[in-house]
């Protein structure tokens, strides 16, 4: 079944990114359907960083009032889903037709996607369970609660070295646990410079005590930490760049120009799931999505024009 409304934009995504973008949109008049099914990347954590006028603020807070802003114009409609959400974008510039699990096709000129991505996490027992709190992957959301204990950094590729270095003004005592793992000699090197442990024994389990975590060894010894910074494996939350044939980043990010255009015409990217020129991965934050959203919005917003100049 098809909706017979054909919208100037479809969004795909309510996190910043697509929030953001509806709140442009709306402001400029465009009809504007934005669907989510309801799944952020931050879920796993109570508290945001590092976002400005919202230090430590809980996600979901922001996203609320985020969309009480984009529902305030009259243009905008929110389309939430439960299941699968968008399943299939196909079409072209002018005549998209999204199909959404349990919902009637939605047809749109132009299509905006902020659907984010989702992680996987180290195969390792308790590091889910602490993701978001006691574990994380990112020092600048995270770094600074862990501030003055021995921090842990799960892994041994070359990134362990820089991690650890960029740790140095904020934790006691930095600890790479290899996990059994063997360093290569550059990032051996890296890291005795800057002065961090090395652990190569395998990890069995982590767990939480007290204001931090236990780090248990294959060998029964326990490593104290008060944070521990693990890499995660992402990948885009939904086929889109498949089904529509957008160009990807060696990284796997929808590649988008500085204005958040795809090698699709018509069709936008922005937040996690998007790479600009000259950034070697999508640069993945609260506030760097939400302006992400605006830009991709804006862009939308001023082709159109143009097209009805042209
Ligand atoms: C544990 C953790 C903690 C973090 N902490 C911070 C922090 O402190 N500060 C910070 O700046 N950043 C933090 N981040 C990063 C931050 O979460 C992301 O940069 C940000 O959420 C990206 O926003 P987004 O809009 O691109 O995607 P998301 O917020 O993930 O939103 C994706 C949207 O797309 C929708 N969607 C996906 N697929 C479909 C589909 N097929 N159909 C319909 N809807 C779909 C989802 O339902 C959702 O609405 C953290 C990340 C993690 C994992």
């Amino acid at each position: 079944m098809i909706n017979s409304t054909t919208y100037d934009v479809a969004v795909i995504g309510a996190g910043s990114a697509g929030l953001q973008a509806a709140q442009t949109l709306g402001r400029m008049h465009q009809s504007t359907i934005v669907i989510s099914n309801d799944r952020y990347r931050n879920d796993p954590t109570g508290h945001m960083h590092n976002f400005l006028g919202h230090d430590g603020a809980a996600p979901a807070e922001l996203r609320l009032a985020a969309r009480k802003d984009a529902e305030a114009y009259a243009d905008v409609r929110f389309l939430d889903v439960v299941g699968a959400g968008v399943t299939r974008i196909s079409g072209e510039l002018g005549a998209f037709v999204l199909e959404v699990d349990g919902e009637p096709d939605v047809q749109a000129r132009r299509v905006l996607v902020a659907a984010g991505v989702r992680d996987t996490l180290p195969d390792v027992p308790g590091i889910a369970e602490n993701f978001g709190d006691l574990v994380a992957h990112c020092p600048f959301c995270h770094g600074h609660e862990y501030a003055g204990t021995r921090v842990g950094i799960l892994g041994a590729a070359p990134h362990v070295a820089a991690m650890a270095s960029m740790l140095l003004p904020v934790a006691v005592e930095r600890v790479v646990l290899t996990h059994g793992a063997t360093l290569d000699e550059a990032t051996a090197a890296g890291l005795a410079r800057t002065g961090a442990s090395v652990v190569t024994t395998p990890v069995a389990d982590v767990r939480k005590a007290g204001d931090g975590l236990i780090v248990t060894l294959t060998d029964g010894e326990e490593v104290a930490l008060g944070g521990l910074f693990v890499k995660t494996a992402w990948q885009p939350s939904s086929p889109f760049a498949e089904q529509l044939g957008l160009a990807t980043s060696e990284v796997g990010a929808i590649r988008i120009d500085a204005l958040g255009r795809t090698s699709v015409p018509g069709v936008y990217a922005a937040g996690d799931l998007a790479q600009g020129p000259e950034l070697p991965m999508p640069m993945a934050s609260v506030l760097v999505a939400a302006a992400m959203g605006q830009v991709a919005a804006s862009a939308c917003v001023q082709d159109a024009a143009l097209a009805r100049i042209a």
